[in-house]
């Protein structure tokens, strides 16, 4: 049986950009043929440092990018090859929670509007029945029904934080992206949220791609992680295979990087040098400008994805038997 809820197979996304100074665009290789399974219920965290290519992977699942190649199979049906109204049928099954709760709410809309206005343009519902909705979401996320009547700026970060998320569920989805949906928000509060998605996974067998930066927030909150360098997924597998038993030299720059979420083996491996633009990948392995064990082969050829357990893949020469 499958158990995939979404499958993206070798993805490619480009876009240009604006040369700065010196005038003209380029060419940005935002996602380099990324493979990927989400599986129902779980939370699959992408990690990587800014610019690898997460949230452009993420808008390209919401159809917000135009992939140049690859297919985005959503229960079994390709995205790519949609139709707009089949588009806008399917949309309802996946939303989206911004990073910045701030700027995805309308200021000048009573929350209760807010969170009725996807119900609105998606369903045929009563107004009774969209009350209901609405009241059953907001208590979800831990808002009083009293909240409902009021405007954004009379809430706290945290607060608005959970508007967004009532918003996100109201339509009842079986897939939700989150795009770094706590590091807008001060540290006092970003358990709060942390639980609350937790909760909501656990409660209701939601299907979370969780795209962050934060390993604390990762190893807190998913089931599985992938590791994004250059628009390419360089290593995968369980919270314990990536947290405990990192392979990929990039996986373990990375938790380094991280004083309180360092691998057990203690393997110093730092992060040299910038990365590279994407608008000029390196040739053979991306990492191979920044990696302490290049060998010849990693500047020539791309690495596989080698096994190292059932749950648990890397892309390095260094695992080939
Ligand atoms: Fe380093 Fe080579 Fe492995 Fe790439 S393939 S991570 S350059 S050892």
């Amino acid at each position: 049986m499958n158990n995939s809820l979404v499958e993206v197979k070798n993805l490619y996304v480009d876009y240009k950009a604006d040369k700065g100074v010196f005038g003209g665009t380029q060419l940005i290789h935002a996602v380099n043929g990324v493979n990927l399974e989400i599986k129902k219920g779980e939370i699959l965290a992408i990690a990587g440092e800014s610019g690898c290519g997460k949230s452009t992977l993420a808008k390209a699942i919401m159809r917000l990018e135009n992939p140049i190649k690859g297919e985005i199979l959503f229960d079994n049906q390709d995205l790519l090859k949609m139709s707009r109204q089949e588009l806008k049928k399917i949309r309802k099954n996946i939303q989206m929670i911004f990073q910045n709760p701030y700027a995805s709410l309308d200021p000048k809309m009573k929350i209760y509007d807010t969170l009725k206005e996807p119900l609105k343009i998606n369903t045929d519902l009563s107004e009774d029945e969209i009350r209901k909705i609405i009241e059953d979401t907001a208590c979800k996320v831990g808002l009083d029904k009293e909240c409902l009547s009021l405007y954004p700026h009379e809430f706290s970060g945290g607060q608005r934080q959970r508007i967004a998320i009532a918003r996100a569920l109201v339509l009842n989805p079986k897939f939700v992206l989150a795009d770094e949906p706590v590091s807008a928000l001060d540290v006092s509060i970003q358990a709060q949220i942390i639980n609350l998605l937790k909760e909501l996974k656990e409660n209701y067998n939601l299907t979370f791609l969780l795209i962050t930066h934060d390993l604390s927030v990762i190893k807190y909150l998913a089931d599985r992680v992938a590791i994004m360098y250059l628009g390419d997924i360089v290593e995968i597998g369980t919270v314990e295979d990536i947290f405990n038993n990192p392979k990929h030299p990039y996986t373990k720059a990375l938790l380094n990087a991280v004083p309180d979420i360092q691998n057990e083996k203690k393997e110093k491996i730092l992060l040299q040098g910038e990365l590279p633009s994407p608008a000029n990948l390196p040739s053979g392995c991306k990492f191979h400008t920044r990696c302490p064990y290049v060998m010849q082969k990693c500047k020539e050829s791309i690495p596989c994805n080698i096994n190292i357990s059932e749950t648990h893949y890397t892309k390095c020469f260094l695992y080939e038997n």
